[in-house]
């Protein structure tokens, strides 16, 4: 490989008469970086390149960008991306520019002028790739100007806000059908990380894709340690997550409302740690400016509601925090995947308790919604809960969950896996909580919460049990041999496993429709001892060592001090730029840089995530960088001699 760019080396590239794939390939190492396609991208990007239509089903950074922007690179023309993110489509198109490609957006933001200017670029051929939203593809304006231009191919991402079914639901996006007919000897490929065999079925449908090729990846996420663990003192276990293993790194954490959104935020803020709010109840301005200070900082939290995070595509997010339980399955899959997408390792982690489970079903049972949507809400639920209290491996669960089966039984890299939960015979403990709650309906015509519930299994006086006169009932007492919280952590999993169930306004207990079998000690129960979250897994390579960061854990102590080096060198050239430090260069090549100590250029070219451009913009300045943080190494170790 040359040490300097070719003037243009994309259309040098078209132009060669080397093979698509090769020159595909040669797009890949000289513009990204990189050396070898993953997963199925070669594939994709033969297919699309050579006009054929596709719909892709990856998983968040899996590298979908890619499956559109080579083919873009490589056939005549424009390649439009349809996306309904106008808040992101600026970035987007800067870390395009960062590689040399020539990319634009057309949305609101621009005015007229710029809008024109962009136009005409279009029309002289100008640019690789172009964005813009649903609602301005199908304007006859737009229309009539993409038939002037030349048009690659219509890449459509986050597809899955065509189905209605699903969380995200964009109605302008089916009016993209039209593409079918407008052009129909453009290829056109559909992306998104959904992964659900409705959504699928409904977007080839919707997106008249019937006669494209379907290429669904695993939706395995190795890098992502998926860890969930009972609820104490949120605050604190979230705290511990991030000065233990998480110091200065980036990271997401959602709450349910925006009132425990504001409050967390601020709480960390207290102890010191950067953190924004981010929630549909601050002013759009606002928002607008904590997404962007949390792109473009190194090492800063976003709290947020699930209102936050769609497509953003920042890639050194080092963990996921839950402090409250996801609705579905699918929603907390989407909002873990956001950790991690360099590949580089990385957290989801969640606080979940008694509580929850009482007030999601309450939720459910008092919202808005006929029969059906409540009974789908529950049964989503239920599947998540399901997911909270498994005692074997969290991966194959989820991954189950969306059709697909791991090639091993246990994945080695979530907490049941890393130290799998004790269990306990419980079939005793519940047949007394059933009967007490019989015996409480029957004889006094009573339902409680968990709380009253617990004092009759533990025989304890309050004034309510006093005025019920529960001490004479025959349940009074027999639970003795359970502490109360190791009774709330047993009603928690059978409130999981339908054995009970909380209902209506106040989440009285009743029995469930698994219970049954279990009174008539037809089956023996398992539970989970509960972990105390101090005992929670330590990664496997021994972190806390030398600085508490996920981003630098396969590095000795001694590359990690290179690391944090070359990240403060990053810093300030992103400043100096006024792009996202992840724009220069990712975690995971800073990481190799470590690793391989170049020398000179033609060594640093040679590492994943160092293209031609980036080559020639920071070379010598990424050389200097490397050069002195040897040098300062050497010398306090050779003081210290
Ligand atoms: P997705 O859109 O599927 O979530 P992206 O396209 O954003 O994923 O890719 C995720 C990350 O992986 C990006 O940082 C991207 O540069 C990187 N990446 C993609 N393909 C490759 C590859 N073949 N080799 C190395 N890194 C890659
Ligand atoms: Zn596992």
């Amino acid at each position: 490989m040359s040490s300097s760019p070719a003037a243009d080396p994309i259309s040098a590239l078209r132009e060669g008469d080397a093979g698509q794939a090769d020159a595909a390939l040669e797009i890949l190492s000289r513009v990204f970086g990189y050396d070898a396609f993953r997963g199925d991208q070669a594939t994709i990007i033969e297919h699309v390149a050579g006009g054929g239509d596709a719909v892709v089903l990856m998983p968040t950074g899996g590298g979908k960008s890619l499956c559109y922007q080579i083919p873009a690179l490589l056939r005549e023309g424009t390649g439009v991306v349809i996306s309904p993110l106008i808040a992101l489509m600026a970035d987007q198109v800067s870390a395009l520019e960062a590689v040399g490609i020539r990319a634009a957006y057309l949305n609101s933001t621009l005015d007229l002028h710029e809008a024109q200017a962009v136009e005409q670029q279009l029309l002289a051929g100008e640019l690789d790739l172009l964005y813009m939203a649903p609602e301005r593809l199908v304007l006859p304006r737009t229309q009539d100007l993409l038939h002037r231009a030349r048009i690659a191919l219509f890449a459509i991402d986050e597809a899955h806000c065509v189905s209605q079914w699903g969380h995200d639901f964009r109605p302008d996006y089916m009016g993209l059908s039209v593409l079918a007919d407008a052009f129909p000897q453009v290829p056109r490929i559909a992306l998104t990380a959904t992964a659900t065999e409705t959504t699928h079925r409904e977007l080839t449908e919707r997106l008249r894709m019937q006669e494209a090729e379907h290429f669904v990846s695993s939706f395995d996420r190795p890098n992502i340690q998926y860890r969930i663990e009972p609820k104490a003192s949120p605050r604190e276990q979230l705290l511990r997550l991030i000065t233990t293993e998480h110091e200065g790194e980036s990271g997401i954490v959602y709450c349910l409302s925006r009132k425990s959104v504001e409050q967390t935020a601020e709480a960390l803020v207290a102890r010191g740690i950067p953190a924004l709010p981010y929630h549909a109840g601050l002013d759009a301005a606002v928002r607008q400016d904590h997404q962007e200070r949390f792109l473009r900082a190194d090492g800063l939290i976003i709290v947020a509601t699930i209102a936050f995070g769609m497509g953003i595509d920042k890639p050194d997010v080092r963990f996921v925090a839950h402090l409250d339980l996801p609705k579905s399955i699918e929603g907390y899959y989407q909002e873990t995947g956001r950790a991690g997408r360099d590949g580089q390792p990385s957290t989801a982690w969640m606080a979940y308790g008694l509580g929850d489970v009482v007030n999601q079903r309450r939720f459910i049972d008092s919202g808005e919604g006929d029969a059906q949507f409540k009974r789908n809400a529950r049964s989503h639920l239920d599947a998540m809960l399901a997911l909270c209290e498994t005692v074997t491996c969290r991966r194959v669960q989820l991954l189950r969950y969306f059709g697909q089966e791991m090639d091993a039984e246990a994945c080695g890299n979530c907490d049941t896996c890393l130290s799998p939960p004790k269990t306990w015979d419980a079939t005793v403990a519940a047949q007394k909580l059933l009967s007490a709650l019989i015996r409480l309906d029957r004889e006094r015509g009573q339902k409680f919460g968990s709380g009253q519930v617990i004092e009759v299994l533990r025989g304890r006086e309050n004034p309510r049990s006093a005025q019920s006169r529960h001490e004479e009932l025959s349940v009074w007492g027999i639970g003795t041999e359970l502490s109360e919280k190791e009774w709330r952590t047993a009603i928690r999993q059978l409130l999981a496993r339908g054995i009970i169930e909380a209902e209506g306004e106040y989440g009285v207990l009743v029995p469930g429709p698994q219970a049954g079998p279990v009174l008539r000690s037809e089956t023996t129960l398992e539970l989970a001892v509960d972990r105390t979250p101090a005992k929670q897994p330590r990664s496997r390579s021994g972190r806390g060592v030398g600085g508490a960061s996920r981003a630098a854990e396969g590095l000795e102590v001694a590359e990690r001090e290179r690391f944090e080096t070359l990240r403060q060198w990053r810093t300030s050239v992103a400043k100096e730029k006024q792009i996202p430090p992840y724009m220069v260069f990712s975690d995971a090549t800073l990481v190799a840089i470590v690793q391989a100590r170049p020398a000179t250029i033609g060594q640093l070219g040679g590492i994943s995530g160092v293209g031609a451009k980036k080559l020639a913009e920071y070379g010598e300045a990424v050389l200097t960088a490397v050069q002195e943080s040897f040098s300062g190494r050497d010398q306090t170790s050779s003081r210290s001699r």
